[in-house]
C-alpha cells in the first residue's frame, strides 16, 4: 500500500486554480519528484500533501487516514510527528547555533535537552557538518546551511520528507552534493519522499517523476507501473 496518496485534488487561490484534479501515489521509501515550470502547481501540491492547506475538493491519504478531512490541530500534530519540510532557504535560526537548529524540533515536541543535543549530532555528522555545530548560519556557505536544513528536516526521523526546490538557492555543485548527501540519508532511513523542483538534475534523484501542467498531470517518467498511475 502507498504511504501517501492523493485523489483528484482541486486547489484554487481565489478564482485562480492551482490544482485541477491531481491524483498520485507516494510508495514506501520511494522518492517521487514533481517537476514542472513555475506556476504549474508544485508548491500547492505539496502544501496540500503535507496536510498545511485544505484542498477544495480531493482527498489525501496518509496511511489509513483521511488528512485532508482533518481539523488542523490534528494536521499539525502529524506534520510535527510524522512529516518533516524542507525548503528552498531561510529556514533556519538566525540566532541558533547548528545543533540548536537540528535540536529544535526535538525540544519543541518535549525531548530533554541532552538527548535532543545527542540526536542532533548524530544527524550532523550523517550529513558531514558536524563540525559547524556551533556555528551560526550567517557564517555558513549556502551549502552547508542547507545541510544543517536537512538534517534539521530529519531529526524527527519523519516517515515522509517534503521537499519543496531543495536545492533553489544552490550553485550545482553545492546542489549536487546537497542531494547525494540527501538521497543516501533517505535511503537509509527508509523515509518516503516527495521532492518538487524545476531542475531536471535534482528530479533525477527521484526514482519516479511526475510532470505537472497547468494545474495538472501532464506526464510520468521513471519507473512507472499500473499501480502507481490512479
Ligand atoms: P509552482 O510551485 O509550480 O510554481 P504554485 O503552486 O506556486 O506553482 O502556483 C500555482 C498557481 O497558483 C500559479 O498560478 C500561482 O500564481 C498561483 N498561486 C500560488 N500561490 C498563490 C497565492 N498565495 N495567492 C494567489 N495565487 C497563488
Ligand atoms: P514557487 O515557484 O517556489 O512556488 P513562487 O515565487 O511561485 O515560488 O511563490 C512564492 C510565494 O508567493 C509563495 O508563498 C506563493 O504562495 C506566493 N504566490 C505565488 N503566486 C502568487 C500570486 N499570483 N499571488 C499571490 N501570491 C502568490
Amino acid at each position: 500500500a502507498p504511504v501517501l496518496s492523493a485523489r483528484s485534488l482541486v486547489a484554487s487561490y481565489g478564482r485562480n486554480p492551482a490544482l485541477k484534479g491531481v491524483s498520485l501515489q507516494l510508495g514506501r521509501g520511494e522518492i517521487l519528484a514533481v517537476t514542472g515550470p513555475s506556476g504549474s502547481g508544485k508548491s500547492t501540491l505539496l502544501m496540500c500533501l503535507a496536510g498545511v492547506v485544505r484542498p477544495d475538493a480531493g482527498e489525501v491519504f496518509y496511511e489509513e487516514r483521511r488528512i485532508s478531512m482533518e481539523s488542523e490541530a490534528e494536521r499539525s500534530r502529524l506534520r510535527r510527528r510524522d512529516f518533516g519540510v524542507l525548503f528552498q532557504f531561510g529556514q533556519l535560526v538566525p540566532e541558533l547555533t547548528a545543533i540548536e537548529n537540528v535540536a529544535l524540533p526535538l525540544l519543541l515536541d518535549g525531548s530533554r535537552r541532552g538527548a535532543a543535543m545527542a540526536a542532533a549530532t548524530t544527524w550532523l555528522e550523517r550529513f558531514e557538518v558536524v563540525g559547524l555545530a556551533r556555528t551560526r548560519p550567517t557564517e555558513m556557505s549556502g551549502g552547508q546551511a542547507q545541510r544543517v536544513a536537512v538534517a534539521r528536516a530529519m531529526v524527527t526521523e519523519p516517515q515522509v520528507l517534503f521537499a519543496d526546490e531543495p536545492t533553489g538557492a544552490l550553485d550545482s555543485l553545492n546542489g549536487e552534493q546537497v542531494m547525494t548527501q540527501m538521497s543516501r540519508v533517505v535511503r537509509e532511513a527508509g523515509t518516503s519522499v516527495v521532492l518538487v523542483t524545476h531542475d531536471a538534475r535534482v528530479a533525477a534523484y527521484g526514482d519516479r517523476e511526475i510532470q505537472l501542467r497547468d494545474g495538472q498531470i501532464d506526464g510520468y517518467d521513471g519507473a512507472v507501473d499500473a499501480a502507481h498511475v490512479v
